[in-house]
């Protein structure tokens, strides 16, 4: 087979074999948010470039290298989201959803894309989960949403993930810190790569952030920003450790965590697995709200890849419950057991159970054979005497045991009894029985 193209690099299709995996850790991801009052929302893939060069900040990598920024036929400047809080923060402006009152607490399960090499754990589409808080300056916030971070690991019991935490300060504080940060990197101007030196000017924390082996060497000298905080940002870091503490959650002060996007401020948090690196990044961004013309409203949240989850949950050999196979496969022999075949998985369907019978014309031994590789717990073959009596056999696949069911206006409730007579997750059960 040739085919025309395939997937763009950089981008990964989700298989249906694999796809049960996305669907346990999204529906984690969704039991957490609500446990803590998140609603979810939704907001478009893109959005206008400007958006992005405001609030993820125009001297940041995602912005200058990253982005996938393109022109519309009507001339309109339009970037595909980087990530989900630019695109969140947006949208509660435009509809006003703080008339409402705060806080606003939502949640996202999105698509992102970043123009990035790709490489383990690094995609250029990429998913995250992220929950975000608008209108809530206590430290109380900003534990709830490690707790919240916190409780997904937790749920998906993985093992030896630490949260590190920080704080960068705010713009009564960070000046000073930039200051002499950037006279510290002046002095090794020569050795700086050439973003870092660019970097230099404008925006000189970025460079704690570069990955190349060199700048890293020279940020690890680097003054550290929890010297310069003021003592309303050194009182607020405090008492989000007081929060931590009490919400039993252990972390890690790291000096040199920054993050990678301009609009943080205070609190900047990571969770880290040996295994993979960072797995959630997050914190406060107190400015970003007015950066995009709406009121001073503190805020804070934090994206989780999912990718990363789900290699780090493979790394720890951590099983995903496997998906509900076939409750029962019907084999109808000649044409009008086929119709019976198919009214009786119907009524199977209808109570939400699985069911299947053929539909692309298989011998009698290939459905035979299809039922077992679908792992169907019941089956029924019904041929010309099966109709005459109105009743046939149904066969227990896993224990091989076979009893008389009638295939008339008796079926389903037959079939209902037995399939509870045998071995399922509770919650398998439809709830009508
Ligand atoms: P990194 O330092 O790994 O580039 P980042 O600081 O750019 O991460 P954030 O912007 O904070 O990452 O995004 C939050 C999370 O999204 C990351 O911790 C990671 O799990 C995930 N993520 C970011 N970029 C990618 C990518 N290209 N592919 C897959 N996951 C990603
Ligand atoms: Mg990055």
């Amino acid at each position: 087979m040739k085919l025309i193209t395939n997937r763009v690099y950089g981008a990964e299709d989700i298989l249906p074999a694999d796809v049960y995996k996305w669907q346990f850790v999204e529906d984690v991801m969704r039991g957490e948010a609500m446990s803590y009052g998140f609603k979810e929302i939704r907001t478009p893939v893109f959005e206008h470039t400007e958006l992005f060069n405001r609030s993820v900040g125009d001297t940041t990598d995602i912005v200058q290298k990253e982005m996938y920024t393109f022109d519309t036929k009507g001339g309109d400047s339009i970037s595909l989201k980087p990530e989900g809080t630019a695109g969140a923060a947006r949208a509660m402006l435009e509809h006003g959803i703080y008339n409402d009152g705060y806080p606003i607490k939502v949640y996202y399960l999105t698509a992102c894309y970043r123009y990035e090499k790709k490489n383990f754990g690094r995609q250029r589409e990429f998913h995250q989960f992220g929950m975000e808080i608008y209108g809530a300056a206590s430290p109380f916030a900003d534990a709830e949403v490690m707790c919240a971070a916190n409780s997904v690991f937790q749920r998906l019991d993985v093992k030896n993930i630490s949260l590190e935490i920080n704080s960068i300060g705010c713009p009564e504080c960070r000046p000073k810190y930039t200051a002499a940060l950037r006279e510290y990197f002046t002095s090794h101007e020569e050795e700086l790569c050439d973003t870092c030196r660019s970097r230099l000017q404008r925006n000189p924390m970025r460079i704690l952030d570069c990955k190349s082996p060199v700048c890293s060497e020279i940020a690890k000298n680097a003054p550290k920003v929890l010297d310069y905080l003021c003592d309303d940002c050194n009182k607020h870091f405090d008492e989000v450790k007081s929060c931590l503490d009490a919400a039993g959650i252990a972390y890690k002060v790291n000096p040199t965590i920054v993050r990678g996007l301009d609009y943080y401020t205070r609190t900047v948090f990571e969770f880290v697995a040996p295994e993979i690196g960072t797995v959630c990044g997050g914190g406060r961004y107190d400015g970003l709200i007015e950066e995009l013309g709406g009121q001073h409203t503190p805020s804070l949240g934090f994206g989780m890849g999912i990718e990363r989850l789900l290699l780090l949950l493979k790394t720890q050999n951590i099983e995903i419950p496997a998906p509900p196979s076939c409750d029962l496969y019907v084999i109808g022999l000649g044409d009008k057991a086929k119709l019976r075949a198919l009214r009786l998985v119907q009524e199977v369907r209808n109570a939400s159970l699985i069911a299947e019978c053929d539909i692309v014309g298989r011998t009698l031994k290939a459905q035979m054979k299809y039922a077992n590789k679908i792992k169907s717990r019941f089956l029924i073959v019904i041929g010309d005497s099966e109709l005459e009596k109105g009743s046939a056999t149904l066969k227990d696949m896993e224990t091989g045991k076979e009893i008389p069911i009638s295939i008339g206006d008796g079926f389903f409730d037959e079939f209902i009894s037995a399939y509870v007579s045998v071995d399922h997750d509770e919650e398998d059960i439809p709830l009508n029985f």
